[in-house]
């Protein structure tokens, strides 16, 4: 069995083996330092990736202040900005391939799933330059003295922080959104995961972005702390652990800086006792462990009717207990490996807490047995779990499942609601309006019925612990914009709208 065909000196280039993005050109960095990354299907090292420095970090962060404080693009038109943006989601789409490559060589995503999420960045891309090229970011209203102008205005530099399970399709939401706005950014990029944005940063180069309009480099947590704190950054938009959002949040708090949070999640399926079991079934499933449960959204715990429980439970986990876990690099594979050591060995402490804390196990439950080398973990599904229970109260972030049992829409609600997130979630009934009913009272930013849809004219985000603000659709938008209001003594004739 081919576990490793990914070769990253002939797919990548030097610039994005070995340099960062800095102020348009690109730059060795200020140390030595490296990060070797490890592939998840072998645990084998396969290539060695420079760290940014507090140095570094302060180039990139000197570079954007420049180009927002004296450069071209926060004095654009929306529609100027809209053709850079054009460009970019062009360059991205001659780079659909190795985009995919990249994800499942640094973190194990199946190659299928990989090929089918790609194409987020460009939809994103093509979305904010339709909407920066119809956008208001002016408008005038009268006043008692005469009139104001409303003028959204660019936030500034903005930090731009994701994790590592989805960087591409993240970036996407969030560069597409702030350059769009008229912002300048710094990007760090997460030490698991440095190829995707450095792919980026090609792609604007080739679109002719303006120098210090987007800076790319790699760093850790210590030096991302430092980019946060920095004073002229204006916002961050951060993806990634709760934990994580709230030092962020804290940091940013100390001057004001903006910030959006996208968190962790715990969301819940409701499947209503109307719901036929198999179209339920096909729709479900693969949105409990998509990227073996390694994605936000993942819809964790399963609700399903007392008198439907052991019918159900019995169907979905056959389900599950039959999905071909192999090699990410086979097109064939429905669950690849964890990302990393560090993620194999959270999620097998989390099975042991459902087992020890009395949950039913109806399929997996270890280490994959068919594996010797990566980072497998058998698809896992807990029946019986009540809502005390670790297993349903923590994000895992793994194949891990739980299916509650409830009395009646009122239990499911409540049990639903019964998290500190509110991130995702999905109900699924036979009735579309019955199902939109129980839809609205989920404390959660999304909810779809009968099945689970995102788009990029749709905000996305977290009630609760999973987040602040939203990315996506003009709400996305707004986030990288301050609105300014200018009062005029007399009218004059109205600006040409940008
Ligand atoms: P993480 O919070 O550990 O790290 C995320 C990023 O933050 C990384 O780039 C990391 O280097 C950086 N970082 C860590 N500490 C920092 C600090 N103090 N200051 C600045 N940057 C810092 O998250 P993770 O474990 O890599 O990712 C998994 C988490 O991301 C899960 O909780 C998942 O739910 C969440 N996530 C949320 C969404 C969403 O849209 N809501 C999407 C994907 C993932």
């Amino acid at each position: 069995m081919s576990t490793y065909s990914f070769d990253t000196q002939s797919e990548l280039n030097e610039n994005v083996l070995s340099r960062f993005y800095v102020n348009g050109r690109w730059v060795l960095p200020g140390t030595s330092e490296t990060v070797t990354l490890i592939a998840p299907s072998t645990g084998q090292p396969f290539v060695r990736v420079p760290l940014a420095d507090a140095g570094d970090v302060d180039r990139a962060v000197d570079a954007a202040r420049k180009a927002f404080d004296t450069g071209p693009w926060p004095r654009m038109s929306g529609g100027e900005r809209a053709a850079y943006l054009r460009r970019m989601s062009v360059a991205l789409a001659s780079r659909m391939t190795i985009l995919s490559r990249i994800w499942t060589a640094q973190v194990g995503a199946p190659i299928g799933f990989a090929d089918m999420f790609v194409p987020t960045a460009t939809a994103m891309f093509d979305y904010y330059a339709e909407l920066a090229s119809t956008f208001a970011f002016e408008e005038t209203r009268p006043t008692r003295a005469g009139e104001a102008r409303i003028i959204r205005q660019p936030v500034g530099v903005t930090a731009l922080i994701a994790p590592w399970n989805a960087q591409l399709p993240i970036l996407g939401y969030k560069l597409g959104a702030a350059l769009a706005a008229g912002c300048t950014v710094v990007i760090k990029a997460p030490p698991e995961t440095p190829f995707d944005a450095l792919v980026v940063a090609e792609c604007a180069h080739e679109a002719g972005l303006p120098p210090g309009v987007l800076n790319v480099i790699t760093a850790d947590a210590e030096r991302g702390a430092h980019l946060v704190a920095k004073r002229e950054v204006d916002k961050v938009s951060f993806t990634g652990s709760t934990s994580t959002g709230k030092a962020i949040a804290k940091a940013c708090a100390d001057r004001m800086a903006r910030v959006t949070l996208e968190l962790g999640g715990k969301s819940a399926a409701i499947v209503l006792d109307d719901a036929e079991l198999s179209p339920t079934l096909a729709a479900l499933a693969p949105v409990t462990m998509p990227f073996s449960g390694q994605i936000c959204f993942a819809q964790t715990r399963i609700l399903v009717p007392r008198i439907r429980e052991r019918e159900f439970v019995d169907a979905y986990s056959a389900v599950i207990g039959s999905l071909k876990v192999g090699d990410p690099w086979d097109v064939t594979t429905q669950v690849g490996p964890l990302a990393s050591r560090r993620q194999l060995d959270r999620v097998l402490g989390y099975i042991e807490s459902g087992r020890n804390e009395g949950a039913r196990m109806t399929t997996g439950g270890g280490r994959h047995p068919h594996f010797d080398a990566g980072f497998y973990v058998e698809p896992t599904v807990f029946a019986c779990v009540t809502p005390d229970m670790t297993i349903a109260r923590e994000e895992i972030f793994g194949p891990v499942v739980s299916i509650l049992a409830y009395d009646d829409i009122d239990h499911a609600v409540a049990l639903a609601n019964n998290t500190d997130f509110g991130l995702s979630g999905t109900v699924f009934s036979g009735d579309v309006e019955r199902g939109y009913a129980t839809a609205r009272r989920i404390r959660t930013g999304n909810v779809s019925v009968n099945g689970l849809e995102m788009s990029p004219n749709v905000p996305f985000g977290g009630f609760k612990q999973s987040g602040i603000g939203r990315e996506g659709g003009p709400e996305g938008l707004n986030a990288f914009l301050e609105d300014q209001a200018v009062y005029l003594p007399v009218s004059s004739p109205r600006p040409a709208q940008e």
